[in-house]
């Protein structure tokens, strides 16, 4: 049974912050945290068999702040099942929630009108065999079997901040609960609560609250090439049957985005009668006009697409940033009491669109770790660190060094990306001197690193309501929620507010958040007195404001358990 810490295990609480002493605490509840805690589960089962006089029974909670498991989980998603069947190598009949098979790959160059077809798919591009699958009901999936296997999972519940003590991470703390918008508390306040814990992996996806904490405390990412973000923006839809073939995916470069601009398109047909289709632009507070959320519904208008969506209803959107700066932008993904997994670590592979089995990958290998550690009762950081020697000698590794320079070779924009990816594809040499020449550049350009960004879509867009939608009719298909009568979580500080954003970003940028913002939670209001209004409860979780913010005064902190979309299709 999923459960609440809100409601299981704080009704004693009144006035002194609750502790829970627990082994091992996971900050985050997807296919990387889910993955290491059962394969932690699994290698104690098989030792205390192996061993009854000398068995392990280590307490294991995972903390998850979607008010169900997978309600934050989005991604396309054609699915690698490499690392889930060394996991659950019966997945299959352990009825894991797949869609059809890829059938038939397809790369599209497309222009305002018309799609060129690139006649042979590249190797790294092929799909053909793979599953197609929604995240969100792959992480409810996942959740299920971890509880099966013995693990607490506290749905419904913010990990806010890791806890340090002596310079190691011996925890964390949950959010409050039941603060009013002043921040005082109501009837029904419940502080939050301190779960100790031996090591903390921190696996809450991009850009997650506690691992950019750990990143600036202990320096993680200090000797490591500057991380590069897109935003993903999806919609599930029902379509006429014989639209499409099932399993066919498709991904697409050119139009909407000028040449300039990092990003591209997908439609995968999940089933007869259902396709996911996306829409991926590079963000980066450098040039931060892009809009992630339009550049998809000018997608959907190419003829291409809405001809496959021709008479078909949305049933889900929703939107999530993604990391992309490949191996060479991951940095240190241990430190004393902590490891970090999936992609707060970085665990992306853009040139193939795929991290969910990087991630699955990477919080099996911290079990492995973990494990060694509960057998020898020791969780230095000298022992934690084995975790970067088992990253390095992985098939994930491997993976992500033959990628590292994809993201990369766009910096300077479309067609030297795709001349240096095909040459690097055919000459696999050259990647290490792009690798070498890219390094010295990244680090003495830092932070300057991201693609130049440009939204010059046309500005008379308008949506039409049935095959394109404005922000505020996708949100309701999101099922996105949070208690209104709660602090403001996205936060900006009032003098900044009156300085940066009704001041130098208003006329320098234009407030790029009221377009970056897939939810449109930023609008700028002219009357009675200028003002940017933030409208927190729209808030889809995606992190793109923290890291297309050009001048940094956007603070996303969690907001009360629970709050945020509610994707069962993501
Ligand atoms: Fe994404 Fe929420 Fe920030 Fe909007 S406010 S960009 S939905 S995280």
């Amino acid at each position: 049974m999923r459960h609440s810490l809100t409601i299981e295990k704080r009704a004693a609480v009144k006035e002194k912050r609750e502790s829970l002493d627990f082994d091992i605490v996971f900050a985050g509840g997807g296919p990387a945290n889910l993955a290491s805690a059962i394969r932690l589960k699994q290698l104690i089962t098989r030792h205390n068999e192996q061993n009854p006089s000398k068995t392990l029974d280590p307490t294991i909670a995972v903390v998850d702040k979607g008010r169900h498991a997978g309600a934050h989980l989005l991604s396309g998603a054609v699915f690698d099942t490499k690392a889930l069947a060394e996991l659950l190598p019966d997945f299959v009949d352990r009825d894991c929630p797949l869609d059809a098979l890829v059938s038939r790959d397809k790369i599209l160059f497309l222009t305002a009108k018309k799609s060129f077809a690139v006649p042979t798919v590249p190797e790294p591009f092929r799909n053909s065999g793979y599953p197609l699958v929604s995240l969100s009901r792959l992480g409810y999936w996942m959740a299920g079997e971890a509880e099966n296997a013995g693990i607490e999972l506290f749905t419904n519940t913010t990990a806010i901040k890791p806890i340090i003590e002596n310079g190691s991470v011996c925890g964390l703390l949950t959010g409050d609960l039941g603060l009013d918008r002043f921040g005082n508390p109501k009837p029904d306040y419940l502080e939050g609560a301190e779960l100790r814990a031996k090591v903390t992996v921190i696996g809450e996806g991009v850009a997650g609250t506690l691992a950019t904490e750990l990143q600036n405390d202990f320096s993680l990412c200090a000797q490591s090439a500057p991380q590069h973000y897109e935003t993903g923006v999806k919609e599930v839809w029902k379509i006429a049957e014989g639209a499409i073939d099932a399993g066919e995916a498709w991904h697409t470069f050119g139009y909407p985005l000028p040449p300039e601009t990092y990003g591209g398109g997908w439609l995968y047909a999940l089933s007869p009668s259902e396709v996911s289709v996306g829409f991926v632009t590079a963000i980066c507070p450098q040039a931060p006009e892009a809009d992630p959320h339009k550049n998809l519904q000018l997608f959907k208008q190419h003829p291409s697409i809405a001809a496959i969506l021709k008479g078909g209803s949305m049933l889900e959107y929703g939107a999530k940033a993604i990391t992309s700066g490949g191996l060479d932008a991951i940095g240190r993904i241990s430190g004393p009491g902590f490891l970090v997994t999936g992609e707060s670590a970085g665990m992306l592979n853009m040139q193939r669109l795929k991290g969910i089995h990087l991630a699955m990958k990477s919080g099996m290998l911290a079990a492995e770790t973990i494990f060694e550690a509960l057998l020898r009762d020791d969780f230095s950081e000298r022992t934690l660190q084995d975790y970067e020697e088992r990253f390095r000698n992985s098939w994930a590794y491997d993976e992500l060094h033959a990628a590292r320079n994809f993201r990369q070779a766009f910096d300077k924009g479309l067609y030297q990306g795709l001349l240096q990816t095909g040459m690097q594809l055919k000459f696999p040499g050259l990647s290490l001197a792009s690798t070498f020449l890219r390094k010295k550049k990244d680090h003495a350009a830092r932070p300057h690193h991201a693609t130049k960004q440009k939204n010059d879509s046309p500005p008379q867009f308008m949506t039409d309501g049935e095959l394109t939608f404005s922000k505020e009719e996708c949100l309701f298909r999101s099922g996105t929620m949070h208690e209104e009568n709660q602090p403001c979580h996205l936060r900006i500080n009032p003098a900044e507010m009156a300085e940066i954003c009704l001041g130098r970003c208003r006329e320098e940028h234009g407030n790029p958040c009221t377009r970056f913002c897939p939810a449109n939670v930023y609008a700028f209001i002219k009357t009675p007195e200028p003002t940017l209004r933030i409208s927190p409860s729209n808030c889809l979780h995606c992190k793109t404001c923290t890291l297309a913010d050009p001048y940094g005064v956007i603070t996303w902190t969690p907001p009360e358990g629970g709050g945020g979309p509610d994707y069962k299709l993501g």
